[in-house]
């Protein structure tokens, strides 16, 4: 969903537009439109991705009007900081009012806060997360949907349900028509944003992924994410230019040797490499890794945010790993849900203006996860729009949270949280 809200154009200077929204001025890139003073566009992620009538604009203005303010208000409410730090260790103290301060926290401070046990001084680490991204984002939470359109891999990632040796599994392929037909029922539901994700699958040539992004561009005016794999310059820098404008791309761990173990025949470089290029590109990123893998350590996985950061991530998705019955990993743990959530609060701390996901994992191995990550620093979350017999099939990991929920169903609840929460479903430019 992401509904957007429409912003007025204040200025419109190359690629750059500058956008008012009741008041407030957010920048978003403009590669798509003729823009002048005075247009109406809707901006997701960063990007203006539809021009707009007045009258339409006025319209759906006029709607937000109250409910912009009103969410703001239960927003500010909720995340103010809270408990006074008198219970806490001074340590912990100090390293939260750096982190509230806007300072940046060391490796060894962010890998103290994420090691932290004691009840009191967790609170105060999700507190002080969620109020440092209200300050820094207010109350946008992007909600994306997700198009699992193809459940073929050539890799054989040990953790991984897809991985080529499974042969325990009923792959599927989704055609064009089939991926535009989900496209639609999502546009059709409010979605500005998609993702569509597959296995590292050959099948798809760069051509008819070409095709594909401009016939979805065509008709719906979304940001459309990619997740499909090390496909290639040529594949992503051709999607580009058909109007994809966002990669969904872990680099799964930064831990060179750790990566090679549980992705044979691939090596963290070469990941690295690939993601460097998105950036180069123009694409929006989005990235980070799994969290509890076997062998992984917890110092392994604060320097993860730190990788992420470094190639200027503009969204985080870290989730826990989730061991599959039809792989070599069948036996292995699952990271406490709650550590997922200190990781969450930390990631804010080090990446103050990030987007940072509630993954689908998370929600899986926990109750109420969204809500508590959501209060715990993230803001954004995604919904599965990919068809339901195709969803059951998509076995990552097993007993996905949204399985057997409609679309329909899951946005309702969606709105029904962020309402609660004082989130507005938007995801508007950047300050
Ligand atoms: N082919 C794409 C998308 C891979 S699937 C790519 O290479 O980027 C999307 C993500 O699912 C992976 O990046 C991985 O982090 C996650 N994933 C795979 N197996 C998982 C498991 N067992 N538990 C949790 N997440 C898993």
């Amino acid at each position: 969903m992401c509904y957007a809200i429409p912003g007025k154009i204040i200025d419109s200077n190359g690629n750059l537009a500058s956008i008012e929204y009741f008041g407030e001025i957010k920048k978003a890139r403009n590669d798509f439109f003729e823009l002048s003073p005075g247009d109406y566009v809707y901006a997701q992620g960063g990007f203006v991705i539809q021009k707009m009538s007045r009258d339409e604009a006025l319209s759906s203005l006029e709607a937000w009007k109250e409910l912009f303010f009103e969410l703001k208000k239960i927003d500010n409410r909720l995340s103010r900081a809270g408990p006074g730090m008198g219970k806490i260790s001074k340590e912990t103290a100090r390293m939260l009012n750096k982190a509230r301060r806007g300072a940046a926290l060391t490796k060894q401070e962010a890998l103290a806060l994420f090691n932290i046990e004691d009840a009191r001084e967790i609170n105060l680490l999700f507190k002080t997360a969620n109020s440092v991204r209200q300050k820094f984002l207010s109350n946008a939470c992007c909600v994306h949907g997700i198009i699992e359109f193809s459940y073929w891999c050539v890799n054989d990632c040990l953790y991984c349900g897809i991985r080529s040796s499974n042969k325990t599994i009923n792959r599927y392929r989704m055609a064009p028509a089939e991926i535009i037909e989900s496209v639609k029922e999502a546009y059709d539901l409010g979605f500005k944003a998609l993702v569509l994700q597959s296995g590292e699958d050959g099948y798809y040539t760069d051509e008819t992924f070409e095709r594909l992004i401009r016939d979805i561009r065509k008709d719906f005016p979304v940001l459309i994410l990619l997740s499909a794999g090390e496909k290639g310059k040529d594949f992503y820098k051709r999607a580009f230019d058909a109007g994809a404008r966002g990669v969904l791309f872990r680099f799964e761990t930064s831990q060179r040797s750790l990566y090679s173990t549980m992705k044979p025949g691939r090596d963290l470089e070469s990941r690295i490499e690939a993601l460097r290029f998105f950036k180069k590109t123009g694409f929006l990123i989005a990235t980070g890794g799994l969290l509890g893998l076997p062998g992984q350590k917890k110092e392994d996985m604060i320097e993860d945010i730190f990788l992420a950061k470094s190639f200027g991530a503009d969204m985080y998705s870290f989730g826990p790993f989730i061991p599959h019955p039809g792989t070599p990993l069948k036996e292995a743990g699952i990271i406490p849900a709650d550590d997922i959530l200190k990781f969450i609060a930390v990631t804010r701390l080090i990446a103050p203006d990030a987007k940072i996901l509630v993954t689908t994992a998370l929600e899986t191995i926990g109750a109420d996860m969204r809500r508590r990550g959501l209060l715990a620093g993230a803001n954004s979350f995604m919904l599965n729009a990919t068809p339901e017999t195709k969803k059951m099939r998509y076995e990552i990991y097993k007993n996905r949270a949204g399985l057997g929920k409609d679309l329909r169903v899951q946005v309702a609840e969606a709105l029904a949280l962020l309402k609660e929460l004082g989130r507005a479903p938007t995801d508007l430019g950047y300050n």
